[in-house]
């Protein structure tokens, strides 16, 4: 307002060029949007090739393992990320199948050796029987003695059915109370006509009421395979002791006899398979080294542990430890364990 009077004022300029400008720039963002479009895309699949290529490394190196290079391993990325942890989970875990195959590669090849022995006798005996004309108590001989060797050859099988069964896991428990002393002492009367025969003597000292939760088919065998030793290694005329008593919350029955003993460094490997201190020896007396690696998957099993100890006259004290009745838990009769027998 000028002296009242009101004034209007305008301005004008020319906008030309700022609708070309915006023009120019609509244009730019047309072309260039599908090229932004195209370099983020190319882009994000190099970053997402490059971080995933340890992926592609990890799975082509697993795809080239077989059996056949089962000790050959993934290479593990320095990352500290969940890739190496896969890479060193899955070298545990091909770690762990490597030394099952290996096992079972022994297995095979030590059972195949076991079986090649009695088989080249009973070829042998059969060879020589026919080598010539002989007569009729000669022959009875030669067979007498092929049966035996047959014999052994099946126990051997059924041991190794046993085992192979065990290995399966196809052997359940079904556990009960049961007196151990007892036990010890049934397995004894089985054996009794053996320790006869080498005019051994089998003494007891069973406390009373030790009882343990076990398979009334499973555990004798434990105790059937450490007491057969001790009578068939120990000499004629000695005796064979068999203890059962409690130790805290376990229950030991421990077996010793007179015979020559384990060396401390063979205390361990005796329970494996096949392992015998005397091969020749244990041949003698009918045995392929099995015996005490089923007394050991057995007790194993039962959740106890078998050791071996040299007793003050040189002999052998194996000693069984079993969790007690009252410390395991069994919420039925048919209560159920498995576990694979180890090698
Ligand atoms: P085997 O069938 O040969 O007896 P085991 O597995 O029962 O096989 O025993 C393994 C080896 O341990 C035997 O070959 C023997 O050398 C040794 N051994 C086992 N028990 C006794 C023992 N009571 N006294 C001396 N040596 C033993």
């Amino acid at each position: 307002m000028v002296n009242g009077q009101p004034y209007s004022i305008q301005v004008a300029a020319p906008l030309n060029e700022f609708y070309e400008a915006l023009e120019r720039f609509g244009l730019i963002l047309l072309l260039s949007a599908p090229l932004l479009l195209i370099g983020a895309s190319l882009g994000g699949y190099w970053i997402s090739s490059r971080a995933l290529k340890p992926v592609d490394e990890i799975s082509a190196a697993a795809e080239s393992i077989s059996i056949r290079n089962l000790s050959d391993r993934l290479q593990v990325p320095k990352t500290s990320d969940e890739l190496q942890r896969l890479s060193e989970t899955l070298n545990r875990m091909l770690g762990r199948l490597n030394s099952s195959v290996q096992r079972m590669s022994q297995f095979t090849a030590d059972a195949s050796h076991e079986l090649r022995t009695p088989l080249a006798v009973v070829r042998g005996i059969g060879e020589a029987a026919v080598a010539e004309r002989r007569s009729p108590a000669e022959y009875e001989e030669a067979i007498g003695s092929m049966l035996e060797e047959v014999d052994r050859m099946t126990n051997l099988v059924d041991t190794l059915l046993r085992l192979s069964h065990a290995d399966a896991g196809a052997i359940r428990l079904s556990r009960q109370p049961v007196d151990l002393g007892q036990l010890a002492r049934d397995v004894a009367a089985s054996l009794a006509l053996l320790a006869e025969e080498r005019d051994q003597k089998l003494t007891f000292d069973t406390a009373p009421g030790v009882f343990v939760p076990v398979d009334r088919l499973v555990l004798p065998e434990a105790v059937t395979n450490v007491l057969d030793n001790a009578i068939k290694y120990s000499p004629a005329r000695s005796t064979v002791a068999l203890h059962v008593r409690r130790v805290g919350d376990q229950a030991l029955l421990a077996i010793g006899d007179d015979g020559p003993g384990i060396p401390p460094e063979y205390r361990e490997r005796i329970f494996h398979r096949f392992f015998r201190v005397d091969e020749a020896r244990s041949r003698d007396h009918g045995g392929a080294g099995l015996g005490l690696a089923i007394a050991k998957w057995a007790v194993d099993m039962h959740g106890g542990q078998i050791t071996v100890e040299q007793r003050p006259g040189g002999g052998s004290e194996f000693r069984i430890l079993l969790p007690l009745a009252s410390s395991v838990e069994i919420t039925d009769e048919q209560n159920t364990t498995q576990l694979r027998m180890g090698g």
